[in-house]
């Protein structure tokens, strides 16, 4: 059985990878689907039969590979498939989920997670899960490390797609630090000592998470004395990665400093999409492709070393998941002269390709008005296009 949605709040790069590493003794499934309003209808139930199709292309693409596996291993898959179908018809899914991925081998592997980001829809039947495309959106989306810290207490907070999720805490004894003209010198220091400690303690725990999580951002919280100090403490490394302080008392409460973060996290995303479009005009013209016809041109040639595009482009195309081809119109794929699959969106299709190939990806959702100039997608290449 699946476990709950919600146990997978945030997802390690190091499960996912553990997965891969293990060895099956039965064939695995691995389902990437993508939840768009067209697949929902009618409701739930339009979802299985989504993936009805998706089933009955991986059997006719991996016929060879099912045929010779050893009976009990035929059942067990037809089990799981039947199991992934009826979960697909059955449950209702969170409404901010916009991908499902599934691995599963009969008792073995039960993985679901659920993202809040698209996939390119893909089933695949082999001896082992694939987990490249997942592994390549969990690098894409950098983990977040917040630390909310007060004059008593520490929180620590790791922030991924919208997920938030409390990891560790300190509390510390500090008296008031603040100076007082009636206290001698003596015990003032003291009390600015235990405020010390705690900062200190803060600091080198903050170290060991960031590293611990796989974080590559850093949020602080708190009052802007309290933060002055405690980055005197935090390790130079550390330090670079800060990209927000948020001055303030403590949140209210949980759902107060989520919005918070969200808010901090959202500018961040917005100036660095902005950044990357702004980078696009330091190249020169001729290792630049804008525009689907001449981006899937530079894809196909597999020349692209960074792709920016528009969350919200959509158009109709087609592909070869195979050999990573892709196309808008509907043709036969040049290495092994199949007729390309046809699919809603290219787009998705294009990202899952440049995720496979280690492309750098940035998916534009708050400065989409920036990539009009470049109709929504743009591609730097390795050589100029002229040279090919
Ligand atoms: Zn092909």
């Amino acid at each position: 059985m699946f476990q709950s949605l919600k146990d997978t709040n945030i997802i390690s790069l190091q499960s996912i990878r553990s997965l891969a590493e293990t060895e099956y003794k039965g064939p695995v499934v691995s389902l990437y689907l993508q939840l768009n309003p067209e697949k929902m209808v009618p409701k739930e139930k339009g979802l299985a039969r989504f993936f009805r199709s998706l089933k009955n292309g991986a059997f006719e693409k991996r016929k060879d590979f099912i045929a010779g596996l050893p009976r009990p291993q035929k059942e067990s898959l037809d089990h799981d498939l039947k199991e992934i179908e009826a979960f697909l018809a059955e449950r209702p899914l969170p409404a901010k989920l916009r991908s499902l991925v599934i691995f599963k081998s009969g008792k073995a592997l039960n993985r679901i997670v659920g993202l809040p980001v698209k996939t390119a829809d893909h089933l695949a039947i082999d001896p082992d899960p694939y987990i490249l495309p997942l592994e390549a959106i969990l690098e894409e989306n950098e983990k977040v490390l917040v630390i909310e810290v007060s004059k008593k207490e520490s929180h620590f907070l790791v922030y991924q797609f919208g997920y938030c999720q409390e990891i560790d805490k300190i509390k510390s004894f500090v008296p008031t630090d603040t100076v007082d003209a009636s206290i001698p010198g003596r015990v003032q220091r003291h009390r600015l000592t235990h405020l010390q400690w705690h900062l200190k303690l803060t600091a080198r725990q903050a170290s060991r998470l960031y590293s611990d999580w796989s974080c590559k951002v850093l949020v602080l919280m708190g009052e802007k004395r309290i933060l002055h100090l405690l980055e005197g403490f935090l390790h130079e490394t550390l330090r670079e990665k800060i990209v927000r302080r948020v001055y303030g008392s403590p949140a209210a409460n949980a759902r107060d400093r989520k919005e918070l973060i969200e808010n901090v996290l959202r500018t961040h995303k917005a100036e660095r999409e902005t950044q990357a479009i702004e980078d696009l005009s330091r190249y020169k013209p001729d290792v630049i492709a804008s525009g689907l016809r001449a981006v899937i041109e530079v894809c196909n040639l597999f020349l692209v070393r960074t792709l920016l595009i528009s969350e919200s482009l959509h158009q109709k195309g087609s592909v070869c998941k195979e050999h990573h081809y892709v196309s808008l119109d509907e043709t036969e794929c040049p290495f092994c002269h199949a007729p390309l699959l046809k699919v809603e969106n290219v787009a998705d299709e294009i990202v899952e390709i440049a995720r496979l190939h280690g492309v750098n990806v940035t998916i534009v959702e708050y400065r989409q008005e920036f990539m009009a100039k470049y109709d929504g997608i743009a591609a730097v290449t390795y050589v100029p296009a002229s040279l090919t």
